[in-house]
């Protein structure tokens, strides 16, 4: 399938049809798999054999899932995960020892950050966090046991962008590798793997879904990089994308560039006209030229994505006057949907980290979050225009 556009791969990668011949993908409910004699199970066993044995490590519809998310990745290889935070822990558990260091920008998703504070340190990695723009930052902290960095990028919520490949080649020069959280971009719009990254993590749950169901994630990669470690973390512990889910990502994929791209479309002229109402100080687009990486972010990313951040007058009670006001956008902390949501990061997704640390994160007050869906985009001024007045 390789030598195919990226539409073509988003419809038919990974297909591999039973003897019924289904047209769609069939969807494999079932936790184990039978044998016809036990000299085959213990082949399968052995994997002298190919084939699925136990639907916690090897399901066919999961399979598709991770075959076609690896060809619009252009990455050889793939591990479908139960969810986006499980693909981090298993990349984590499955590459990283305790005793080993690990760079990650400060703009990470908030579970990430008490990920690696909470319950990585318990094992004994250490972590240090820097600076998501400053590419110095990341050199300077670089030490002898640094194995990993990891970023996101554009960040949520101020949609800060990662120089990928820049940070890259401090990651090889360590002798470090370098993952990156794609959920923003997906591959539609970013491809980290020909920047230079080594690992692409995803929260299926997003974008790729689409459509707001289901939890998924996965780790993509070189093979040699992820399978055994990470695949090997997996079939064991047990982190794994139920075929159902799978199934429903699978189909999500297919539409995945056409939604993309309308919101992406939608998110622009939503922050151009944002950024001309009173009620607005600042708002925050990597595809408007008044961001700070707007010529980065046009170089590494075909467009701005669906995510726009924007600082209300008025700070906390501005914000949620805003937000109080809608009568279509969605008051949900979710993103990536067809439905538009709308969140202030402030009391909610950044809500338990301390003010000083907001305040250091530059998530203020008067913040809001929208993710724009597939609604008509006079439909969603309107409803933001209100709480604004
Ligand atoms: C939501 C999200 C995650 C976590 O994914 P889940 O599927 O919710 O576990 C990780 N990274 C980013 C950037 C996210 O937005």
């Amino acid at each position: 399938m390789d030598k195919y556009q990226l539409d073509t791969l988003a419809v038919r990668a990974g297909i591999e049809r039973s003897q019924f011949g289904e047209h769609s993908e069939a969807l494999y409910l079932t936790s184990s798999f039978v044998f016809k004699s036990a000299a085959q199970a213990a082949e399968r066993f052995a994997e002298r054999e190919k084939g699925p044995i136990y639907s916690r490590f090897t399901n066919p519809t999961v399979n598709v899932f991770e075959q076609r998310l690896a060809a619009l990745e252009g990455a050889e290889c793939c591990i479908a995960t139960a969810s986006g935070m499980a693909a981090i822990l298993a990349m984590t558990m499955g590459l990283l020892k305790g005793g080993d260091h690990v760079i990650v920008s400060q703009s990470v998703f908030g579970s990430t950050i008490q990920l690696f504070v909470n319950i990585f340190k318990k094992f004994g990695l250490e972590s240090t966090f820097v600076s998501a723009t400053d590419v110095s930052a990341w050199q300077k902290a670089v030490k002898p046991n640094t194995k990993l960095l990891f970023l996101e990028t554009p960040s949520n919520p101020l949609t800060e962008i990662s120089d990928i490949a820049a940070i890259a080649a401090i990651a090889h020069k360590a002798g470090a590798l370098l993952a990156v959280d794609n959920c923003f971009c997906t591959p539609v719009l970013q491809k980290p793997l020909e920047l230079g990254a080594d690992i692409v993590i995803h929260s299926a749950t997003k974008y790729l879904d689409g459509q707001g169901r289901v939890l998924g994630g996965a780790v993509l990669g070189r093979r040699d990089v992820i399978h055994a470690g990470v695949f090997g973390f997996l079939r064991t512990a047990g982190v794994t994308l139920s075929a159902f889910n799978a199934w429903v990502i699978l189909k999500g994929l297919e539409t995945l560039r056409i939604r993309l791209e309308a919101q992406s479309a939608s998110a622009l002229e939503l922050a151009r006209w944002l950024e001309k109402q009173t009620g607005i100080e600042r708002v925050y687009y990597p595809g408007l030229p008044s961001h700070p990486q707007h010529a980065l972010a046009m170089q590494q990313q075909k467009s701005g994505g669906g995510i726009v951040a924007f600082d209300v007058k008025g700070g906390k009670d501005g914000a949620w006057k805003v937000v109080d006001n809608t009568r279509l956008l969605s008051i949900t902390a979710n993103l990536g949907d067809t439905k538009t949501t709308i969140t202030h990061p402030a009391t909610t997704t950044h809500g338990r980290i301390t003010p000083e640390a907001r305040a250091a994160a530059g998530i203020r007050d008067g913040l809001l979050r929208v993710a724009v869906g597939l609604e008509a985009l006079e439909d969603l001024k309107t409803d933001l225009a209100r709480g604004l007045s």
